[in-house]
Formats: C-alpha cells, sequence, structure tokens
C-alpha cells in the first residue's frame, strides 16, 4: 500500500519521496489508525490528509478553522488536481457539492467546525461514503492550547457516529499536556501519536532584557540587512516604532489589523517583494505569508506562549540560510500577563500560569535556548546547540538570594505600596525629605545594600517579577505575588543570569 502511496506521490504531487514523518502517518491512516501527527508549520501536515483522500474510496472530510485558509488549501489541491470542495457561509456552489459528495466523486471536502455541531450536517454525512476526518490545526480542541474554540468540542460526538472511520488531527503548535489532552478529547489511542522534530538549525536565537528599544532594535537592524519583521505588543507600538526605525535607504513600515484593507494589501505586498524591508507588526501578520528569505523576526514585546514564540520565530529563515530570532523583554511585560491571568475564567488559569512559567524559563535560562524550546516539544535534545546566545557566549550566573531577601524586605517593610525606584532608594541608603518624612531612613533595610549587590537590584526586581514574587499595584507601586513567601522564609533561591561582560573601551582597566 505504502509503495502504492509513494507513486501518487509522484504522480499527482510531484514530490520525490516523503519528507520527515509524513510517510509513517500517511501508513496509518492508509490502514486506518486514528492518529495525531505533531508537525511544525511548513512540515507538510496538508499531504498526510490529502494522499489518503485521493488513494481511500470516499471523501476525507476536512475541519479546518479559517476560511481564508480553506480556500487558500482548496486552491492548491485543485491546482493538483485533486477533486476538493468547501461547504462554508462563502461558497455559492453548494448544491454541485453536496452532489458530488453524496456521489462519492469528492476527495476533500472542507468545512468549518461550527458545521460540525449542525444536524442538517450530520445527516448529510450519513448520506455519503465518508473515508476519513481530518482535523486541521487540533489544538483548538483544548483548553490548554492557546487557541480553545468550544465548536471543535462537536467533533467528537460527530465522528462517534463513524466508528468505522479514522481520525487524522493535525497540529504545529502543542506542548506535552495539550497533546495529552488532544488525543483525549478526540478519541485517539496514545500510541497513535506521531511528532515530527521541531528544530530550526538555522535560527540563531537570542533572547534578553529590553532596557532602550529603539536603540536595541537599531543595533539588530543595522547587523542585517535583510527582510524583517519585528512584533510589536500594541498597533500604536508598531506606528510608533516604524516611524522610529525608519532610515534613508530602509523601508520601514507598520502592519496591524486597524489599518485599512488596501494599506494593509499594499504593505504586506511590498515586503513579499522587498529585499530589505522590516515590518514593523502585531500577530495579525505573517500567517499564510509566503516569504522565504525573511533573515530576522524580533519581538519587542513578549509573546503569548511559547507556541507563538516558536511559531512567529518560525517565519524567519524559510530558505534554510542563516537567520535570527531576537526577543527583548521586559519585567512588566510578566507582571502585567500575571494579573490578566487573575482575569480569566478559574478553571483556565493554572494553565495561564505553566504558559508563563514556560516563558519564564525560557527567557531567564543560562542554557541552550534551542534545547529548552526543543523539550517543550517533547523533544530530547543536546544540552547546547553552537547557534544561540547562550551557546555562543555563555552568560555567569550568580546566587542573588540574599539580595532577593532584602528586596523583598524592604518591600514589606515600606508597606508594599512603593514603587521600584523608592524601594532601590531605601535600600541602597538614599537619603530622602520623603524617606525622612515617611521614617524610612530608619528602617533596618536603610543602605544594607552595598557595592557589587546594588548592580544585582534591577535584574533582582526582574526576575521576582518574571516568577510572580513582585507584582505591580494598581498606583504604580510593588505587592508579594504568591511566590514571596518561599523567598523570605529562605526555601526559594534566586541564580540570576549575568550576560557575559562587553570588552568595551572601559574593559577590564577600567574597574579598580
Ligand atoms: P504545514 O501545513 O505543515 O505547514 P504544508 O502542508 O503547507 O505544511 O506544506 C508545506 C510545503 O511543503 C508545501 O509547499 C508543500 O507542497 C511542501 N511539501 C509537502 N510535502 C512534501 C514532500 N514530501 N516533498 C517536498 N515538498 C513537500
Ligand atoms: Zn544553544
Amino acid at each position: 500500500m505504502i509503495d502504492r502511496a509513494r507513486e501518487t506521490l509522484k504522480s499527482t504531487f510531484g514530490f520525490a519521496d516523503f519528507r520527515g514523518r509524513q510517510e509513517e502517518v500517511v501508513a496509518r491512516v492508509l490502514d486506518r489508525r486514528s492518529t495525531l501527527a505533531v508537525m511544525p508549520t511548513g512540515a507538510g501536515k496538508s499531504l498526510c490528509y490529502q494522499l489518503p483522500a485521493i488513494m481511500l474510496e470516499g471523501t476525507c472530510v476536512v475541519v479546518s478553522p479559517l476560511i481564508a485558509l480553506m480556500h487558500d488549501q482548496l486552491r492548491a489541491a485543485r491546482a493538483n488536481g485533486i477533486r476538493a470542495a468547501t461547504l462554508t457561509s462563502a461558497d455559492a456552489d453548494w448544491r454541485e457539492t453536496l452532489d458530488a459528495f453524496r456521489a462519492g466523486q469528492l476527495d476533500l471536502l472542507y468545512v468549518a467546525p461550527e458545521r460540525a455541531s449542525q444536524q442538517g450536517f450530520r445527516d448529510l454525512l450519513n448520506s455519503a461514503p465518508i473515508a476519513l476526518f481530518a482535523i486541521d490545526e487540533a489544538h483548538c480542541v483544548s483548553e490548554w492550547g492557546h487557541d480553545f474554540r468550544p465548536d471543535y468540542r462537536q467533533l467528537r460526538p460527530m465522528m462517534a457516529a463513524f466508528p468505522d472511520v479514522p481520525r487524522l488531527a493535525l497540529t504545529a503548535t502543542a506542548d506535552a499536556h495539550t497533546r495529552a489532552d488532544i488525543l483525549n478529547q478526540l478519541g485517539i489511542p496514545e500510541e497513535g501519536m506521531v511528532v515530527a522534530g521541531f528544530d530550526r538549525p538555522n535560527i540563531r536565537y537570542a533572547i534578553g532584557p529590553r532596557d532602550s528599544l529603539t536603540r536595541q532594535l537599531q543595533a539588530l537592524l543595522a547587523s542585517e540587512p535583510g527582510p524583517g519583521i519585528v512584533y510589536a505588543p500594541t498597533r500604536a507600538a508598531t506606528e510608533r516604532l516604524s516611524e522610529s526605525l525608519a532610515t534613508p535607504g530602509r523601508e520601514v513600515r507598520a502592519y496591524h489589523a486597524g489599518l485599512p484593507p488596501e494599506v494593509r494589501a499594499a504593505n504586506q505586498a511590498a515586503f513579499v517583494a522587498s529585499e530589505n524591508m522590516v515590518m514593523v507588526a502585531t500577530v495579525a501578520f505573517g500567517m499564510g505569508i509566503d516569504k522565504p528569505d525573511v533573515r530576522f523576526v524580533a519581538h519587542a514585546g513578549l509573546p503569548k506562549s511559547i507556541e507563538a514564540y516558536y511559531q512567529e520565530t518560525g517565519r524567519a529563515g524559510r530558505d534554510g540560510d542563516p537567520a535570527q530570532a531576537h526577543l527583548f523583554w521586559g519585567a512588566d511585560d510578566f507582571a502585567r500577563a500575571r494579573m490578566r491571568v487573575a482575569e480569566v475564567e478559574p478553571q483556565r488559569q493554572a494553565g495561564e500560569r505553566t504558559r508563563l512559567d514556560a516563558l519564564g524559563a525560557l527567557v531567564e535560562t543560562a542554557g541552550c535556548r534551542r534545547a529548552v524550546l526543543l523539550r517543550h516539544f517533547g523533544e530530547d535534545p543536546p544540552e547546547t546547540c553552537g547557534n544561540c546566545d547562550n551557546c555562543c557566549d555563555p552568560p555567569k550566573s550568580v546566587d542573588a538570594t540574599v539580595v532577593a531577601q532584602k528586596y523583598l524586605s524592604a518591600v514589606a517593610r515600606t508597606r508594599q505600596t512603593y514603587g521600584a525606584g523608592y524601594v532601590e532608594g531605601i535600600l541602597t541608603g538614599q537619603r530622602s525629605d520623603r524617606a525622612e518624612k515617611n521614617g524610612h531612613d530608619t528602617l533596618s533595610v536603610f543602605g544594607i545594600v552595598e557595592g557589587e549587590e546594588a548592580q544585582l537590584l534591577k535584574p533582582v526586581r526582574r526576575a521576582l517579577m518574571v516568577r510572580g514574587a513582585l507584582l505591580p499595584t494598581e498606583h504604580g507601586g510593588m505587592m508579594f505575588g504568591s511566590e514571596a513567601r518561599g523567598y523570605l522564609k529562605g526555601e526559594s533561591e534566586l541564580h540570576l543570569v549575568v550576560p557575559p561582560k562587553k570588552q568595551g573601551r572601559r574593559g577590564r582597566s577600567g574597574r579598580d
């Protein structure tokens, strides 16, 4: 059977051979065994159901969440001579589609998940030969995933009426938790999971605190002349940054959902055609854009999750040539994200917290970034990759537990109301009218941080915020988060990563 599949691969798709784990997935599906395929974007997931759809008797029903993506897929499938159709509100040819479907003359039928819950659709399925259910973007079925869609929960009851029809779930973004949930929610056995390699060896990852964003980005643009994407957290930020980054000879444009459609389309087309343009965009930009020579992706703020980070950085270097991924993060990104966690429905908070902790571990690690990413996706990578900031320039790790304790004591003694500047002033013993008026110059923590320790205050504050030990108050102050006690009681340790010292003009000789 798999030999016949290889022939179809050549004759219909024009490919010499399977790629990665495609063969395994296709073989399982042809064997009518339900499968979850976890493969990174660009690995060739569509082929995993399109090929069996051609070979098997009956139609492969494909559930796909976005009408725009469905129509792209439809065009591509038809171009390969595959008999495919969509059933969406945007289609005018329903009657022909239904006739062909019932007559068993369709290889592929694309539908949106909303349709799955409709009785009329379930009746329709009963009147046609079904070969396979393919569930694209299957992480949408899980509340652990980053894109939960309640309609996906209707798929299982729909498919349950066809116990003999195999199911193929596909996703690019699933941590261990989400995967287990997909198997469970869609009724796929554990042995049916096939995970393909996530590594993108040509992407160099670099992650660091954001201290002067515009200057940091200017330096990146200066070192990297090719096309690039800068992801900014808000629409306003994309416009502000695109203005401040433009230089003669280097076009920088903004892209976000609030721009008029014709401006968006023009900017996107210009970017795709350009050899050195920088697009400053919200995450709305990038999906479905085919530009293999993007040389860098920079994040000006914290991405939503490791999955989102992987997907967004994955838009760099699709051509296989060297590319860079830079993340500039701030402690306030974490602080704000932790505040938002408190606002989501209670049953989702644990998942959101896990997601943030994973991001915290990625930005704070002294080890290989790639290893952290790949382990997150369930792989067992080598300890070092030789192509990330920490591997190329190993940072030092210092024990900052004592400074963290002093910091939190000062926040406590000043009654969890003041901001970082004030608290750090107390710790370093800076006399001020305000401190005197509050009587804080007589506190035991006044001036207890001296010399080298003072250099650690800012990174310690950042780390405590990342870890949820410090939270911002509404009035610009700081208060304890749930993790603060562990440090004060001596149960938690804080090890900080110190970037390697730049050997600049004021190198070693400058210190005395
Ligand atoms: P995904 O859905 O996993 O992001 P696609 O299904 O869109 O990926 O496929 C990505 C690209 O890889 C497409 O251009 C597709 O034609 C190509 N492709 C898929 N399988 C193979 C193969 N076996 N050999 C060569 N190219 C392939
Ligand atoms: Zn590395």
